[in-house]
């Protein structure tokens, strides 16, 4: 029997979503995955894939709700609409949840007007995202709607990782602290530890590593969050790909009385021109590497700057757990590049830690979660592929059950 999750990622300017059967094996590709982009401009772009069809329209999509509603149309065409599938439960993704939502919660209008109130503390990301849980609750009103933040799993980080050193009240009063993101591909990744190594969840510390375009880490002590990286908004931590992570905030004090620059162009900088793009001009780490073998000294220093910080939070977070079991690879970066878990865990064996090199070059076609470290390692270094669609489906099925 087949068991329809309809997930939904709605950006600004596009919509990502699957369909995915839960009865199916966790690590097959989706039923469905689909792709709204260029929403608002002259040609838009909407793709479907299935396990033997793609299908494509390039006409110019108005709006997020006329895109999803013609994706849906597309589907239908397919014969996989979500009618025809009888899809059970709509999982969206939520950026940010703020102090408010610890787990997934049923949408009901009460709760989008509690997503809206967090606007403030994500303001690119929270309005897409309830542009796509309205348009999504208008086209499937009979179905249940779960929202799952992207905050949520760092909810119970304690207040000394949690709370900035900033005037008590300034950060109260803005509702400044550190929240963290990437939380459900590091609780999806992390629960997944146990269960490969043979462990009880409670006797296991792990670090984190969710190395994407985004990049984050966490430190976890028997399935809680203990630090992280990332802070009031996705930008603090590990130098991203096109994000400068940690930086002095007399930076920008300087580029706006010294650089004249405005606070957007400043945000604008920090964000979308910094990171390995405003370093060497490439933000994917596979152009990066080729400029890295052509002998591009900028990309070898952003290579370089990218592992120096990755090693100061692993050392960070090993001292904060005090003793650590394991340590974990994830997302585009963490999950295919080889030099990058070879670097980032080199000369370490005073602290534990040994990647056996045959294992983790030995990548090719591997699909599921791997150990890489050596026999010898006394903390284990994994590979667990992330699958923040899969997390979402199944806490909207559990949610829309209850
Ligand atoms: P994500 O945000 O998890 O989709 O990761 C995207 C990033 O993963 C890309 O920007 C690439 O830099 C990186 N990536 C994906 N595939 C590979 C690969 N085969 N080798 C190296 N890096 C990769």
């Amino acid at each position: 029997m087949t068991n329809y999750v309809l997930v939904l990622n709605s950006g600004s300017s596009s919509i990502k979503f699957q369909v995915l059967d839960l009865n199916a094996d966790p690590q097959d590709p989706p039923f469905l995955s689909g792709l709204v982009e260029q929403i608002g401009e002259n040609r838009g772009h909407i793709k479907l894939v299935t396990e033997d069809q793609t299908i494509e329209d390039r006409r110019s999509i108005l709006s997020h709700s006329v895109g999803l509603e013609r994706a849906f149309g597309m589907m239908s065409l397919l014969g996989a609409g979500p009618q025809d599938l009888d899809i059970s439960a709509v999982g969206h993704r939520v950026v940010h949840g703020g102090s408010k939502f610890s787990e997934p919660v049923v949408i009901t209008d009460e709760i989008v007007d509690d997503i809206r109130s967090l606007i403030p503390l994500a303001p690119l990301h929270n309005p897409a995202n309830i542009d796509g849980i309205e348009n999504a609750r208008t086209l499937l009103p009979d179905v249940k709607h779960v929202a799952v933040f992207d905050t949520a799993f760092f909810h119970s980080l304690p207040e000394a990782a949690s709370r900035y050193g900033l005037n008590r009240e300034v950060a109260d009063q803005y509702h400044i602290r550190r929240y963290g993101f990437h939380g459900t591909s590091h609780q999806y990744v992390s629960g997944l530890v146990p269960g490969i190594l043979g462990k009880d969840a409670d006797d296991i510390n792990q670090i984190t590593l969710h190395l994407g375009n985004g990049a984050s880490m966490a430190a976890i002590r028997g399935g809680s969050p203990v630090d992280t990286t990332m802070g009031l908004t996705p930008l603090e931590g590990l130098v991203m790909g096109t994000r400068t992570g940690d930086i002095d905030a007399g930076i920008i004090f300087h580029l706006y009385r010294e650089g004249k620059m405005t606070i957007d162009e400043i945000d604008t900088l920090f964000n979308k021109r910094s990171g390995l793009k405003g370093l060497a001009g490439a933000n994917d780490f596979r152009l990066l590497q080729e400029l890295i073998n052509e002998g591009d000294q900028n990309a070898q220093d952003a290579y370089d700057i990218y592992v120096h910080r990755v090693r100061r939070y692993v050392g960070a977070f090993m001292l904060q757990l005090g003793r650590l079991d394991a340590v974990v690879f994830t997302a585009g970066v963490g999950e295919n590049h080889v030099g990058i878990r070879r670097d980032t865990m080199a000369e370490l064996e005073n602290f534990g830690i040994s990647i056996d090199e045959s294992r983790n070059n030995n990548d090719e076609g591997v699909e599921g979660p791997r150990v890489i470290s050596s026999d010898d390692s006394t903390v284990k270094v994994l590979v667990v592929p992330t699958n923040e669609e899969l997390a979402i489906a199944r806490a909207a099925k559990e949610l829309s059950e209850m």
